[in-house]
């Protein structure tokens, strides 16, 4: 069945064991994040078995029916719920998952008064909100006495703290705004007199802070998923390079429906595409371009793929089509022929999510 996603386990082992020796040299344990595994096919099984052979034993996700489906499966390692819970999913989280980020006091209380139902101790990490703007305390005042309520009910265990950048105000991860989060988990260390286990100091784009030696010392918690899966952001975004690492564990094929030389520039009044924009288009003249069944329900955005064949450039698309100009590549392309892509984050979680497309997996 097209179009096919295929998944490189091998690739994902390697760059996990990579990742996994790159972070414990600078004393940093990862927790992996799965939110890019799809729920249809319950790939977050195999992706998170190729994970744990490459040496990573903490795994997360953002939703509750991920992590409750791993454990029907009989998965067994440690789960975190990466996204804040829903006060409607109380029940699942604390007995499927042991531990989750916090930042509301209504909701730490009810999953206290869930744990002492279940005979649970849940973990708790705090989030901390340093510029980012998604979710966090901001206040010290206010991060202190959730710290302390944590200490107090006998359900909760607080963990740490931790902050997400990098996701909706586009903050970079540095010195100084994890140099404050060190500050703010010493001072609750200090207040509630003892260490905490975990400062997890962000995502994927905490990365090149690592390799550059200047993450500060105590953080010692990453939630890693990008970095390990595709592993494309740390080297064409931020122009790091971790050497060793493979960036094309996720392939995507789709088969070609029509082959026909037409204009590049639409005829007649543009006015409004499939999704109600109004975009502009280049006139090229003529070209010898190819239609694929794969379009926006299986990969969000034609942005978020790259062609693997020469010379093949993606003009755009609909909902279920793929428009290519292959004016410039030197093989013959015909109706029936399969192509392949790249993707970068957008593309894997929708074609991983999509029920249309299907998963195939390279090595083991
Ligand atoms: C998605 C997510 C991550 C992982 O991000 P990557 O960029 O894929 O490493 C970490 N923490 C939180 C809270 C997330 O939502």
């Amino acid at each position: 069945m097209y179009p096919k996603l295929s998944i490189s386990l091998e690739g994902i082992e390697n760059n996990a064991r990579i990742i996994q020796k790159l972070c414990s040299d600078h004393g940093i344990q990862i927790t992996a994040v799965l939110k890019s595994s799809n729920s249809y096919e319950n790939s977050y099984l195999p992706i998170a078995q190729a994970m744990k052979k490459g040496g990573i034993h903490y795994f997360g996700d953002s939703r509750m029916g991920t992590l409750a489906r791993m454990r029907e499966m009989g998965f067994s390692d440690p789960l975190m719920l990466i996204r804040l819970p829903m006060l409607s999913e109380m029940e699942e989280l604390v007995g499927y998952a042991d531990a989750s980020l916090n930042s509301e006091e209504t909701t730490l209380r009810a999953i206290n008064e869930e744990a002492l139902k279940q005979e649970k101790v849940h973990g708790v990490l705090l989030m901390v909100d340093l510029g980012d703007l998604r979710e966090g305390i901001e206040d010290e005042k206010e991060l202190m006495e959730m710290a302390q309520l944590c200490e107090d009910l006998p359900g909760l265990d607080l963990l740490g703290i931790g902050t997400n950048l990098g996701c909706y105000g586009a903050i970079v991860p540095d010195e100084i705004n994890l140099g404050r989060l060190v500050e703010l988990a010493e001072k609750i260390e200090e207040r509630i007199g003892r260490r905490l286990a975990l400062i997890s100091g962000g995502a994927t784009s905490t990365l090149p802070l690592v390799v550059a030696g200047k993450c500060p010392r105590r953080i010692n918690h990453l939630r890693l998923g990008e970095g390990i899966l595709l592993a494309r952001d740390v080297e064409e975004i931020w122009k790091v390079t971790i050497a060793g690492l493979r960036r094309d564990n996720y392939v995507i094929e789709a088969q070609v429906i029509e082959v026909k030389e037409k204009p590049s520039h639409p005829i007649g009044r543009i006015f409004v595409d499939a999704f109600g924009n109004t975009p502009s288009y280049e006139d090229r003249g003529r070209i010898r371009r190819c239609l694929i069944a794969l379009g926006k329900r299986d990969i969000g955005d034609f942005d978020a793929l790259t062609p693997l064949t020469k010379g093949m450039e993606i003009l755009g698309g609909s909902s279920d089509h793929g428009i290519i100009d292959i004016s410039h590549v030197e093989e013959e392309i015909k109706v029936g022929d399969f192509l392949q892509f790249n993707l970068y984050y957008q593309a894997m979680m929708h074609s991983i999510e999509s029920c249309s497309v299907s998963i195939e997996y390279r090595g083991k």
